[in-house]
Formats: structure tokens, sequence, C-alpha cells
């Protein structure tokens, strides 16, 4: 069934006696006109069993219809992305309260018969963030790109990161509401950017055999998709075979590719917990072999704990024979909680930002180095905005820089002529600075 922005739509059971009735109806009442009842769980914002924990067999009544609204409830996430909200009250939450809530964590709301007055607020809560989640996103980045969120968390251990312990482990958003988002972003703006903790990972935790493979395939097929750039590949994921399969798909998967490596340093990357193969110049090899024209983005962190000149040097060495496009340099911060943080070699302070600086020094030259052979080439330049300083100026981006961490292509427009915003132009490459080109349309 429909669902109207405004209506609430509730599945309800209510199980016991006449007593309990009355209290689903108190409950539903509660919840105002904009309640609607609907027979299946899937067609419903709310779904509230109101228990009865009387004796043994209604007690296996009421936890039956409990695990049933829960499966449902999965389910109705996996077709459609929105999860309803499971809401169980009544007798068998007022006798078994805690021991409930511990067997039953995909519940969201337990009452027990003593807390009806905190249902109002209780529900209002719960079904805010429900029914918000049907409302279109509006864009926040402009008329030129979307990012679409495919997971939440991360199931890899890296010593030094936070992510899996406040995050909690890979979870990704199925295929099917991913695309239906990825459809009303598309229509909105011409690029998408695909971002998770560990996008090669995706769809491994779903159960329903879709990976990465199948939302590419998806979102490559979206009409008015022009650009569609993938972050974050941890770099074990990035087999043969699905580069292979990158290759093929073709545009608008753009050849760029993200790829977290940390360190270069086998040593470092074995105390790091990075359990990817110890040499890192594979997978950047494995890329290349696929797309010769790949435009390769990392991020190292230099002052781990244990990390020495030596290994520093080796990373340097790295750095000089890769030639990234782009590369983020962080020095080592010891996050509160974990292990990397408790371990006993740690490096001064001054070491790491002496570090940080060499490495982004000689990033500075291969990066001005690259961006010089790319004067006198005509580029497809994404057009964000118009230059605050020079009328006839504008910020774009080629298929090579990605918002906000890469640099950009200033367009100059002939004169009178005024270029929309979030169209892609051919430009015509004048000049390079360190990260930045400029050009003519
Ligand atoms: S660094 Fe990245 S891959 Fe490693 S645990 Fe953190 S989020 Fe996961």
């Amino acid at each position: 069934m429909a669902q109207s922005a405004d209506s609430i739509n509730v599945f309800t059971i209510s199980l016991g006696c006449p007593k309990n009735r009355v209290d689903t109806e108190r409950l539903l009442g509660a919840l105002g006109p904009a309640m609607v009842p609907v027979d299946e769980v899937a067609d419903a914002h709310l779904a509230l069993i109101n228990t009865c924990g009387f004796i043994q067999p209604a007690v296996e009544e009421s936890v039956n219809a409990i695990l049933d609204a829960v499966r449902d409830a999965g389910e109705a996430e996996t077709s459609t992305g929105r999860r309803p909200v499971v809401a169980v009250a009544g007798c068998l939450v007022s006798r078994y309260g805690q021991d409930l809530r511990a067997e039953l964590p995909e519940v969201d709301l337990w009452l027990s018969t003593d807390e009806l007055e905190r249902w109002p607020d209780m529900a209002a809560k719960a079904l805010a963030a429900v029914t918000r989640a049907d409302a279109p996103r509006r864009l926040s980045t402009g008329p030129a790109y979307a990012y679409l969120k495919i997971s939440e968390g991360c199931s890899h251990n890296c010593r030094f990161c936070t992510i899996p312990s406040i995050r909690g482990p890979h979870r990704s958003r199925p295929v099917a509401p991913l695309l239906s988002e990825a459809r009303e972003l598309a229509a909105q703006a011409p690029e998408i950017i695909v971002v998770g903790q560990d996008s090669t990972s995706y769809g491994s935790d779903l159960g329903d055999g879709n990976t990465i493979k199948d939302l590419v395939t998806g979102l490559a097929a979206l009409p008015g998709l022009a650009w569609l750039r993938l972050m974050y590949l941890y770099p074990a994921g990035l087999t043969d075979d699905l580069l292979a399969f990158l290759r093929q798909i073709g545009a608008p998967l753009l050849p760029y590719f993200d790829i977290p490596l940390q360190h270069a340093h086998p040593d470092v990357l074995g105390s790091m917990g990075r359990p990817f193969a110890r040499n890192p110049r594979k997978v950047i090899d494995r890329v290349r072999a696929h797309f010769p024209e790949a435009a390769l983005r990392t991020t190292f962190i230099v002052g781990y704990p244990g990390e020495t000149d030596e290994h520093f040097e080796h990373l340097m060495r790295f750095v000089e024979e890769t030639r990234f496009h782009h590369l983020g340099v962080f020095p080592y911060w010891a996050e509160d909680g974990t292990p990397a943080a408790a371990m006993d070699n740690q490096v001064d302070e001054a070491i790491k930002l002496a570090r940080r600086d060499a490495l982004m020094a000689l990033q500075a030259d291969i990066s001005r180095e690259i961006m010089e052979t790319h004067v006198g080439e005509t580029l497809p330049v994404l057009i964000e905005a118009p230059s605050p300083e020079w009328p006839g100026l504008y910020v774009g981006r080629t298929w090579f820089q990605a918002p906000e961490v890469d640099g950009v292509t200033y367009v100059s427009a002939p004169p009178e002529t005024e270029l929309a915003l979030g169209t892609i132009v051919d430009v015509e490459i004048e000049k390079a600075d360190t990260y930045d080109l400029s050009g003519l349309v």
C-alpha cells in the first residue's frame, strides 16, 4: 500500500485478554489522527505487538508474534531500505523484560504495563527517525555531485582506528533502496560518489548474493549519471576479478582509484594490523595493468609507533616510484582505547611533523609534474561554482579531481557567456599549478 508522508502506518497484534486489547487501543489512540492501520509489517512505519505472558502457551504465542514481526521488519528493510519500528508492549515485557531485551536486540521499543504513559513520547521519537528516512534527500553539496553512503561501520581491525568500536561492524545497505536513492540523486547532480569505510566489501554481509559488482552495474545504468566515482577501496578487495569487471563497465565509472594504503613498509603494515599482502606495490601494479590511465589517490600515516627512519625512507621511495595523482598524509594520532595508542614505542611529535612535511614536499613536486602533463589537453570539466572574485571565471573539476580532497580546475568562459552549474564542458588546459589546473572553454 502507498504511504502518505503525513500518515503513520501501524501494524498491530493484540494478544491475550480484553484488558490487553483496551491497552492496545489506548496505545493506538495515543498516536493521534495520523494513525492508519495496515495489514502487513512491510507496509508499516510501526509494528506494535501487545503481548500476553499469563501462561506458557500465551508466552510462546507472544514470542512467536515478536519473532515474526522482527523477521518481516528485516525483510521490509531489504526490499525498501526503510525498517519499520518494532515495539513490544504488555504482560510478557513486565514478566521477562530484561531477558527479552538481551535475547531480542532487534526490537526497538519495550513497554511494560506500568510504563504506558511513556508511550506517546517513546513512539514519537522512534517514528520521527523512520518517517524522516522516507523523505527525499536535499543535497547540501551543490548542483555538481552527491555522496551515496553504501555501508556503515567496518569489520577490519586496524590497530590505530576507532571506527569499528564506534560504528560497529560493516553493514551494507541493500541494493534496491540504494539504487532508488541514487536515481533521485542523479536527477539532481551529474556525479555520484560512492562512500563507505570499505567499498570493496560491499554486500559481503547482506546474504542476498549482491556484491559491489551488482551495485556498480545498477548505478552505471542510471539515467542522467555522467560520472560515477568509487572512494575508499580497501587494497585487498581490489582483486583482478573486480578490476576486470570495472574495466568492462566503462563510462560513467571513472578510472579513479582511492586506495587508502596507510603505509608502504611491510613491518609497519604488519604492526598496523592491515592484513592485505605486505607489499602494496602489488595492488598498484594490478590496478595499472587493468587501467593504465588510472588516477591514484591514497592516504598515509607517518610516525606510527615504531616507525624508524628506515621505514619512513622506504615510504618516501614508494611514493617517488608510484607517482600518485593525489596523496593525503597524516601524522599518527594516538586515539584513546586503540591498541596502537598503548604501544610503548611512540614517535616524537616533532619527528612526525617533519616526516609529514617531507612527504608532502615530495608529493608537491610529483603533483606539479603530473599536472603539467595535462597542459595542452582538452579535458571534461564539471562546473561547480562561479568564482567569487572574477566575473567569467568558474571553479570546476575534471575526472581525476574528487571534491573536497583533490585540486580543482579554474575555467575561463568567453565574455558574455554564462556556464551552467552542474554541467560538463570541454576545457582546453592552459596552465598547471602544484595541485590545480586552469583553462578555457
Ligand atoms: S582504518 Fe579503515 S579499514 Fe582500518 S579499521 Fe579503520 S575504517 Fe576499517
